[in-house]
């Protein structure tokens, strides 16, 4: 029987450091309010919230376990019609470089990982216009013959949206057309939708950074037609670059609120299973190439605001007007505003069951000091990844190494499927890493790919006016 969903009460007249409220955080009782989120990514000592976000995690996960995938990052093509400002990756159609993979060089791929006991391809691609539903259906039932046990998480929100101008299916509102198209793919073989996109909510930093990209509203309508077809999705989060902090948490409240409604109007079906975070990686993109926040005198005074900060507000409803500076400068995340961010993260959602550890871009022992800051799962033994890495380092890791950095974590690594079910827990003399003798073969590659940025598409300043 599907329990009905009891979203916890708000205790909006504590303060966020109060440890009587934070203990019925932890306990999953009392629910944080977006002001105390906020309160706490600015104010709480790192290793309080910490340890606040490391209780939480073993209330929900225990103090066993904690898990990784073994999957594959495909990205099919990398034409694409938007023009975010922080990507290095997407071209168009007529650039030398642009791609879209055929069949068999995608099949060829998921062989590679079913042959390593991979379980689950991650597949996004940029948003093509040139190919139809049809590529899409023949590709996913292609897959579907010839690898049944393999589970297809793909398309990212704003393909969905682009789907959508691109098949121009029947519907009178946006979620009918959605649901025309995903029933689709998902009767030939998709089997859940990935968070990609999400970036930040709020509509000022949205409308600078995500040039042709959709709204937050019609992201999280993507996911909703998505958790009412049974699917089960993923939430993301791009931060560290001209958002203020309470846009970081705003964006959060959003997953929030939408996942109590899938809970509640679908229990038993489709919700959000997971969420990730990670800052900006910078090099390659127009984004990027935006002057740093207090390298000048007049930032570094004790009342300077950074812009972001002065735009943003908790609802996202800022106006991008009231600092000049606002998409001009940027505030790039470090390891301990990772941590942060991701610590208030696990506070905030209590009702997402996993927080990823983001060390793709972290660096594997950041990402292993994460599982102490929230995270439960250590996501993808990566094959391959092309987005991130065309803007800057991100680094490869391999199932032993994996396995090594959840061990020295304190707990025991295991393998899960995509709806975290384990698969192997690797407890015994038998486990990826205790069988490693030699290291030295097992070191964490760097990917990195250097190219030329694109020229920023528009001009990244608030005279340009509002950007769509
Ligand atoms: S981030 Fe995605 S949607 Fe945006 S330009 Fe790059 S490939 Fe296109």
């Amino acid at each position: 029987m599907t329990s009905i969903h009891h979203p916890p009460p708000l205790r909006p007249e504590f303060d966020a450091l109060d440890p009587g409220l934070l203990e019925a955080v932890v306990a999953g009782e009392v629910r944080l309010s977006v002001a105390q989120g906020l309160d706490l990514l600015e104010r709480a000592p790192l290793h309080t919230l910490g340890r606040w976000a490391d209780a939480r995690a073993r209330t929900i996960h225990g103090d066993r376990i904690r898990t990784y995938i073994i999957d594959r990052n495909i990205n099919y093509t990398n034409v694409c019609t938007a023009k975010c400002t922080f990507c290095a990756f997407r071209r168009d159609a007529d650039d030398h470089d642009a791609y879209t993979l055929d069949y068999d060089t995608l099949f060829q791929k998921i062989r590679e990982l079913s042959d390593i006991g991979g379980t689950q391809i991650l597949m996004q691609g940029g948003m093509n216009p040139a190919l139809p539903l049809d590529w899409y259906l023949e590709l996913l039932r292609g897959i579907k013959e010839r690898f049944p046990h393999i589970h297809v998480h793909a398309f990212s929100p704003p393909e969905f949206i682009e789907f959508v101008h691109f098949f121009n299916p029947p519907g009178d509102t946006l979620a009918d057309k959605l649901r025309w198209v995903m029933v689709r793919l998902k009767d030939a073989g998709l089997d859940s939708i990935p968070g990609g996109g999400g970036e930040i909510f709020s509509h000022p930093v949205r409308r600078k950074i995500g040039l042709g990209k959709c709204d937050a509203e019609a992201w999280l309508t993507v996911m909703c037609v998505a958790h009412e077809l049974g699917m089960f999705t993923s939430a993301t989060m791009m931060f560290g670059h001209i958002e203020g902090r309470a846009d970081r948490i705003h964006h959060m409240e959003l997953v929030r609120q939408w996942q109590d409604k899938a809970l509640t109007e679908f229990p038993g079906a489709g919700h959000y299973k997971a969420f990730i975070s990670w800052p900006f990686q910078r090099e390659n993109t127009p984004l990027g190439r935006l002057r740093e926040w207090g390298h000048i005198e007049e930032e570094l005074a004790p009342d300077a605001v950074f812009p972001g900060d002065a735009v943003a507000t908790l609802a996202g409803d800022g106006d991008a007007k009231s600092h000049p500076e606002f998409g001009r400068r940027l505030r790039m995340a470090g390891a301990t505003e990772y941590l942060r961010t991701q610590a208030v993260s696990r506070l905030m959602l209590d009702n997402i069951y996993s927080i990823g550890a983001s060390w793709v871009t972290m660096g594997p022992h950041i990402g292993q000091v994460a599982l102490g800051f929230g995270a439960t799962d250590m996501g993808s033994v990566m094959m391959e990844e092309n987005v991130v890495s065309a803007a800057g380092t991100t680094y490869c890791l391999n199932e032993p190494v994996i396995c090594r950095l959840i061990r020295e974590a304190g707990f025991i690594p295991a393998q899960r499927d995509n709806v975290y079910d384990l698969l192997k827990v690797h407890h015994g003399p038998n486990s990826p890493d205790l069988l490693v003798d030699d290291w030295s073969k097992h070191r964490a590659k760097k990917l990195h790919v250097q190219t030329e940025a694109k020229p920023a598409p528009v001009e990244l300043s608030v005279t340009a006016g509002a950007v769509s």
